[in-house]
């Protein structure tokens, strides 16, 4: 399956978790009673996205799925902060398109060189030093960090062409690439032969030269149950102008105004708006033409349709470069490649508060409530943010917290430690 074009992967993410926090008493010789000096725990690595120029499929996701960034170095005495663990760079080709596996909204679209960080590490629990109060020298407690973002995506390669090539198989789709860019695809006159998207740069005069896709025909994946056809669509989603490549000939029988109509359907089962896009129409092999009548029809056809139809022959080179500027005219006033936006909206995750929390009481009276579930919502509240803090106590007071401190005999103006958070407790 080595040369198998894999343009859509699911994949899991996970940060590394905040190191834990130290506890440890300063010592020295002669020096009695040092405070607490415990040092914080490191962060965790983050996952962060790159582009990779070089790659052209999204293959490599097949095999390696779970992708985990390092975990934060616990800290240690004398203050000292834990390492961060390292960033987990995972490198997409250009065009990559992130989606959230369950919702299907756009988190990224990896189009530019600017990296994305797709999930955060935690951050490294607090060591002692910082829970040294009037009241509590002592404080023999430190804190665990807290848990790393984890996502589950979908990577969808999303092509960044200027023109997409549509069209029946053996059109000469290829043919036409390989005549106007140094891109040398696979051309064969039996239809399934394009497997592979192929892209290639038409040279024109400075600042007008642009990118051409030749993408699988429509119908030859789809026709053997190969689960392509459509699919392949998605590569000339951004693509700002069509070319639709129709054979003129006559050599197979087939009827050219027949052979449009049914592309231009397809793709607008595909896309609406696709199908609305600026569309040229390339009229191929009027080097052996048998009979001008389906030309001529043709021609009557599309440009009813507002389409401009040129004749063209890609073995012979004839009208290619006609059809290429006409290209590069049109796209001067069309707009920029399309790139998608953001849908995504960051929510909490799903915890499971049902398991009971560890509610203990520290030798300065201090009650400390602690727990994974606990760890992981703090992760994610935002405690600069009122509405966040709200959402917050409400989480807890459902999940019957401040039911179970009472019942262990928390009670009006205790000090109390969730997790990291301290506070003087209020019914
Ligand atoms: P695609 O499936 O649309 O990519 O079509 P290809 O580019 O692979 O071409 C299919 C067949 O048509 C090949 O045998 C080509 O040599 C042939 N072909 C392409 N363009 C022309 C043309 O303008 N004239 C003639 N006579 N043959 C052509
Ligand atoms: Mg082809």
């Amino acid at each position: 399956m080595a040369n198998q074009f894999i343009d859509t992967a699911r994949i899991l993410v996970r940060a590394g978790a905040g190191g834990g926090g130290a506890v440890s008493f300063h010592r020295e010789k002669y020096v009695a009673a040092g405070g607490p000096d415990g040092g914080d725990g490191g962060r965790g690595g983050n996952i962060v996205l790159t582009v990779d120029p070089h790659m052209s499929t999204l293959m490599d996701f097949r095999y390696k799925r779970k992708y985990v960034a390092e975990t934060g170095m616990n800290g240690s005495g004398k203050r000292c902060t834990g390492k961060d663990g390292a960033d987990l760079v995972i490198k997409v080709p250009r065009g990559t398109v992130v989606r959230d596996a369950e919702t299907k909204e756009i988190i990224c679209d990896m189009s530019d060189d600017k990296p994305f960080v797709l999930a955060r590490g935690g951050k490294g629990g607090w060591g002692n030093q910082h829970f040294a109060t009037p009241t509590r020298q002592v404080p023999r407690f430190a804190k665990a960090g807290l848990p790393g973002q984890e996502r589950d995506v979908i990577l969808e390669l999303k092509l960044l062409a200027d023109v997409g090539l549509v069209g029946f198989p053996n059109v000469g789709k290829s043919t036409l690439l390989s005549v106007v860019t140094r891109a040398q695809p696979k051309i064969a006159n039996y239809h399934f032969t394009t497997l592979f998207p192929n892209l290639g740069v038409v040279p024109m005069e400075e600042g007008r030269s642009f990118v051409l896709a030749d993408i699988p025909g429509i119908i030859e994946g789809a026709a053997e149950g190969a689960g392509l056809g459509h699919d392949f669509l998605r590569h000339i989603d951004r693509c700002r102008l069509l070319i639709h490549v129709v054979d003129v000939s006559g050599s197979e029988g087939r009827d050219p105004v027949e052979d449009f109509d049914t592309i231009c359907t397809e793709l607008e089962q595909w896309s609406p708006e696709l199908a609305s896009r600026k569309m040229l129409v390339a009229a191929n092999k009027v080097d052996v033409m048998e009979d001008p009548e389906l030309l001529e029809r043709l021609r009557a056809h599309v440009e009813a349709k507002g389409c401009r139809l040129f004749e063209m022959s890609a073995a012979t080179h004839q009208g290619t470069k006609e059809l290429m500027y006409a290209a590069a005219d049109e796209l001067a006033h069309l707009p920029p490649i399309l790139v998608f936006e953001p849908t995504f909206v960051e929510r909490p995750p799903e915890v499971d508060t049902s398991a009971p929390l560890e509610i203990t009481r520290d030798d300065d009276g201090t009650w400390l409530v602690d727990g994974p579930w606990l760890r992981q919502l703090m992760a994610n509240v935002n405690f600069s943010d009122y509405e966040s803090r709200n959402w917050f106590d409400k989480r807890l007071r459902e999940a019957g917290v401040f039911d179970q401190m009472e019942a262990k005999g928390v009670t009006d103006g205790d000090l109390v430690c969730l997790y990291n958070l301290e506070f003087e407790y209020q019914k």
